[in-house]
């Protein structure tokens, strides 16, 4: 992992593949011990949690389905505060337990709006589960309920995650240098 520069901007290595795998492993073993035997449904958001959910999913020892949404509050490198619910689930979430598979929880906002709208569906419980969380930014309740990293409030890309649609392909996750 080296520092690189993107839309002029620099940025550092700041987790590894290995360590992400490492704490998603801790996470599906988490889901397992939780949801083993009651069929939850989870839902990707996308296009952050793609890569996530994909390890996560794969990691289950349960018989789980999966359904993919997408809400977009994000423009440039901040949350514009109004997330909007670009795709809708088709399958039945009614008395079934739902867990929401997101990239990163920053002002929660996104989070909170899919919780409120899924929950209009009448599953059993809807629980959050992030890749990341950044405590320090939290607007709202949204906490996740699993996640594999806190971190503190600065810009990352990398594993899923973009800057104006780029670098969701790296295998690391990168942060924003404080020189920039
Ligand atoms: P929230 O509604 O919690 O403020 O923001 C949620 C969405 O903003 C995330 O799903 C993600 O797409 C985007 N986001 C928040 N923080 C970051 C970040 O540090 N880097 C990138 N690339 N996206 C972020």
């Amino acid at each position: 992992m080296d520092k690189f520069r993107i839309k002029g901007l620099t940025f550092e290595p700041y987790i590894s593949n290995e360590e992400i795998q490492k704490q998603i492993a801790r996470v599906a073993q988490e889901l397992t011990h939780d949801y083993a035997g009651k069929k939850p449904l989870f839902v990707c958001v996308l296009n952050g949690a793609f890569m996530f959910a994909a390890d996560l999913f794969r990691k289950l020892e349960f018989e789980a389905e999966i359904q993919f949404i997408r809400y977009k509050s994000y423009e440039g490198m901040e949350s514009n505060g109004n997330p909007q619910s670009l795709m809708s689930i088709e399958n039945s979430v009614k008395d079934r337990p739902v867990v929401i598979i997101e990239d990163i929880v920053d002002t929660g906002l996104t989070a909170e709006r899919m919780i409120a709208d899924l929950k209009k569906l009448g599953p059993s419980e809807v629980k959050l589960c992030s890749l990341l969380f950044k405590p320090d930014s939290l607007k709202c309740g949204a906490m996740p309920d699993y996640f594999c990293f806190s971190i503190p409030p600065r810009f990352i890309l990398g594993y899923g995650l973009d800057i104006d649609e780029y670098a969701r392909n790296l295998p690391e996750i990168y942060v924003l240098s404080k020189e920039d």
